[in-house]
């Protein structure tokens, strides 16, 4: 007989468990080829490759939410259209966009930021920020 023993309250498990169950996808079924990594027209820009991105998120490798690859992603499904496994990797980032934003209980009102502010933030930070407030 096989145990499994599962973390509870805010441990890395639970933000695997809410990436799966937000982009309906199952990291389990990445099997680390890398071609979302290869085929990515940002990866230059990125802390994290799609690939590791994954790799992290099953492994419970602390700072995920934090990394500036969430943002530099402009969605373009390459990854998700070359995945071998049928995994939808654009979705899943935007998953973690998503729970960045909860989490962080962020709340952009972008008219009331400075210009310097404007010209660092993300835009992608800006568009997300702006799809959640707008429902
Ligand atoms: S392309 Fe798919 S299977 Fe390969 S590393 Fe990326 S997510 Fe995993
Ligand atoms: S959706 Fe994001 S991670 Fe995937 S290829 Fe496009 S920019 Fe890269």
């Amino acid at each position: 007989m096989i145990t499994i023993t599962m973390r509870a309250g805010g441990g890395p498990d639970e933000l695997l468990h809410k990436v799966e169950a937000l982009s309906e996808q199952n990291l389990g079924g990445c099997y680390q080829c890398g071609t979302c990594a290869a085929t990515c027209p940002l990866a230059a820009e990125m802390d994290l490759l799609p690939d590791a991105l994954i790799r992290h998120l099953r492994f419970g490798v602390p700072g995920v939410l934090e990394r500036r690859m969430l943002w530099i992603c402009v969605g373009c499904e390459s990854c998700t259209q070359r995945c071998p496994r049928g995994i939808d990797v654009a979705r899943i980032i935007g998953a973690l966009r998503q729970i960045r934003i909860q989490e962080g209980g962020d709340h952009l009102i972008v008219a009331q930021l400075p210009d310097a502010a404007l010209r660092e933030i993300p835009a992608m930070a800006l568009v997300a920020s702006l799809r959640r407030n707008t429902g």
